[in-house]
């Protein structure tokens, strides 16, 4: 016998098999089915439980045999970002190095300099369009980070932006200030002043708006040290934000350990983490986002320590890392696809980390990322027989239907 079921329901989803995503497995029920209402799951068991409970007002959602799964948890992005870099990537393909792509005015400052041009409508219009696209590849969990502004004013209208995109889109997303990117040219020489600028001026700023949830930095060489980012940190709790970490992603700064005494969500990247900051990681349940689009598009050798994370039970997400320069990749089964072959993780584990884990990742898990009841009804049904297939078919999104809230956001 299921749970019992509840009086009102409004929808059924039916004929299907299941991967609730629970008990840290994909956790199958084969023949199963999942009541909705309201816009949270109130049942989920096997189908011949239902038998004759079924009212003839409830609407019914017959999955001909396919699989639902939780709404993948994308917990990594830039989205929102002015210009294109495809001609940098073409130029490094014809034998550039980054000097000459940055003399030619390339990189990332070329997106920075477009996106502060760019009216906040064009942002919105060209974020919008990615947003739908992650949506049609079953995203209904989002975060999107700032950090293409590096002033006050551009990092704001980004942060407006991604609240408006929240407002307007059928998916969910989580806003992260990321003003602390890389040093913006004007301050090359003063990186201590663009400091102060992010924690005294930018980040009260963005707690008076009340605009995004999280503080993120780039803890690297090319980024911020340690010293500073956890000038940054520091400031961010008092103001009360969740803190997350690009941590050790082209060498070891050492930032994963600060992050995780700070109480940080995630720490992200993580190829260069060390077996000591790793275990302060485990010490803390700080989650390890784990983003292999950006090691594939900067051809990086040295892969994250999976085993280790592993061993120390460290949940791992996995995300897109949507950004302009090294990971502009629009799909999750492509990322799962990545996760397994580049950084040796199984189809259980990339399947977890596109879900329950990158809730977690976000601080969403009593909401987001599994098939369980009280959690909202963010269902995705596919058209695939096993759920290994979304690991296997490489970019492939065969989507049925996606439910958000209770609401059907696509259907074929
Ligand atoms: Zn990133």
């Amino acid at each position: 016998m299921g749970p019992i079921l509840p009086d009102k329901i409004d929808t059924f989803f039916t004929h299907c098999h299941l991967a609730t995503m629970t008990d840290n497995a994909i956790s199958v029920i084969n023949n199963g089915a999942v009541a909705v209402t309201d816009n949270k799951i109130s049942w989920v068991g096997k189908e011949k439980d239902l038998a004759g409970n079924i009212k003839k007002d409830t609407n019914i959602v017959d999955c001909h045999d396919g699989w639902v799964l939780p709404g993948f948890v994308d917990s990594h992005t830039h989205l929102v970002w002015a210009g294109s870099r495809s001609n940098e990537f073409e130029m490094r393909l014809n034998g550039a190095s980054y000097e000459e792509i940055s003399n030619t005015g390339g990189g990332i400052f070329s997106t920075v300099k477009a996106t502060r041009a760019a009216s906040k409508e064009d942002v919105y219009i060209q974020g919008k369009k990615r947003v739908e696209t992650l949506l049609r590849q079953g995203i209904t969990t989002l975060e999107i980070k700032s950090g293409y502004g590096l002033d006050l004013g551009t990092e704001l209208k980004l942060l407006e932006v991604i609240e408006q995109l929240n407002k307007d889109s059928a998916l969910h997303i989580e806003a992260t200030f990321l003003g602390a990117h890389t040093l913006p040219p004007e301050f090359a020489n003063n990186p201590d002043g663009y400091i102060d600028l992010v924690t005294e001026i930018m980040l009260p700023e963005v707690k008076a708006q009340n605009i995004a949830t999280a503080v993120d930095v780039f803890c690297e060489k090319i980024g911020f040290t340690r010293n500073q980012t956890k000038k940054i940190f520091k400031k961010a709790k008092d103001l009360g934000f969740n803190i997350k970490l690009h941590a050790e992603q082209l060498s070891d700064s050492n930032g994963a350990s600060l992050a995780a005494e700070l109480g940080a969500l995630s720490c992200d990247h993580l190829e260069y983490v060390s077996q000591k900051s790793a275990k302060k990681m485990a010490k803390h349940n700080v989650i390890a986002v784990l983003l292999p689009g950006a090691f594939y598009y900067l051809k990086q050798t040295q892969k994250p320590p999976i085993d280790l994370f592993r061993n120390l039970k460290i949940p791992m997400a996995v995300s897109t890392d949507l950004n302009p320069g090294s990971s502009p990749v629009h799909s999750m089964t492509l990322i799962m696809n990545m996760a397994c072959l580049l950084f040796d993780m199984t189809c259980e584990e990339a399947l977890l980390g596109a879900t329950i884990n990158g809730a977690k990742a976000l601080g969403l898990a009593p909401s987001k990322g599994s098939i369980e009841m009280g959690k909202d009804a963010d269902l995705v049904v596919w058209d695939i027989d096993r759920p290994a297939d979304l690991c296997y078919l490489s970019g492939l999104a065969p989507i049925e239907l996606i439910m958000i809230k209770g609401n059907i956001a696509f259907k074929i």
